[in-house]
């Protein structure tokens, strides 16, 4: 693969005795869209803020394009568009006059600064109502002029901090589904963070997930169900072919007595066994030992949904 556009090494950052990143490495690569995913407070904004150079790490290193942002803010400031969480614009102006003002600060002349401001209110799907003040504008068409803001200097990556906060549904997807078209038209780099890993799972090609400072795991989504739950046992579902609640529960309980089986619940009719056995192989024989009546055996693979209740439950964490 080439060289990722962005590299990070062992980055780390300290607030107070509280360790907000932890040794954190991750590459992203041209043209990917990366979701930087967890729940509050796990350290999303903090690795924007150091991959940006507004905040600076206790150890480790960043590379964006090949420059340090500690050292070399402005130029990686040329590179980057960002799009904070709490972006502001001038409300009594207009969308069109806020971007022709933001561009007029990167450098262009009025006429340019126009003609770039009206280009990318058309790109970002607000063109009707570019001439009226922000004020009036609902969250959603917030959001699409602060991806027009990160536009205006032609940046290699854009970074949104929780662009999809606040939106509603059908706001979400078709936010996400702009981010996509114009990735893939300008090969830009996106990297977002969102605390919704359901909103975001379709739009990147590949996601970290951070609990507390630590990226606990990263690929493809697809992928990560696997990572994630590969030390945590398995989880068997067994039929029995009795109907009797009261038969498979004697059973259920006796199950425990089996060395391996660490834990059984109720699934229906089924027997949910977690164990520590590494395939159904060892546990038939194990259970057939035992003479536990077996009409099926199914392993339970783990999903999106697992990893969210897991993870992003806002009152696990
Ligand atoms: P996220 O963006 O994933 O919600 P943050 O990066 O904002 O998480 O925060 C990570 C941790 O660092 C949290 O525990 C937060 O309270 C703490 N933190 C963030 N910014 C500051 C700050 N400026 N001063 C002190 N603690 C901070
Ligand atoms: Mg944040």
């Amino acid at each position: 693969m080439d060289t990722p556009i962005i590299s990070i090494k062992g980055l780390r950052k300290v607030y107070h005795n509280h360790i907000a990143v932890n040794h954190l490495d991750l590459d992203i690569h041209k043209g990917e869209i990366f979701g930087l995913l967890g729940p509050n407070g796990a350290g999303k904004s903090t690795t924007i803020l150091m991959i940006l150079g507004l905040t600076e790490p206790a150890s480790g290193s960043v590379l964006v394009d090949g420059i340090n942002p500690q050292t070399h803010p402005v130029d990686v400031k040329k590179l980057v568009g960002y799009l904070p969480d709490n972006i502001g614009f001038y409300e009594q102006r207009t969308g069109l006059d806020n971007l022709v003002l933001v561009a007029e600060l990167n450098g262009y002349s009025y006429n340019e600064a126009l003609g770039k401001a009206k280009d990318l209110i058309t790109t970002v799907g607000l063109k009707e109502v570019g001439n009226k003040k922000v004020s009036t504008y609902s969250r959603g068409m917030k959001q699409r002029l602060g991806l027009a803001d990160t536009l205006i200097k032609n940046p290699k990556i854009i970074i949104l901090d929780e662009p999809t906060l606040g939106l509603d549904p059908t706001g979400v997807k078709e936010f996400l589904a702009l981010i996509q078209k114009l990735s893939k038209k300008e090969n830009l780099t996106v990297l977002l963070s969102s605390h919704h890993l359901h909103q975001v799972q379709e739009v990147c090609n590949r996601v970290g997930i951070f609990v507390k400072g630590n990226l606990i795991a990263h690929g493809k989504v697809q992928d990560l169900a696997h990572q994630l739950f590969r030390n945590n046992g398995v989880t068997t579902l067994l039929d029995t072919g009795l109907n009797d609640t009261d038969e498979i529960n004697a059973i259920k309980s006796r199950l425990l007595n089996i060395d391996g089986i660490e834990h059984t619940d109720m699934n229906g009719k089924q027997i949910a066994i977690h164990h520590s056995f590494s395939s159904n192989t060892p546990l038939i024989k194990a259970l057939s030992d035992q003479e536990v009546p077996i009409r099926q055996i199914l392993q339970k693979g783990y999903d999106l949904d697992d990893i969210y209740s897991y993870y992003f439950e806002e009152n696990r964490l």
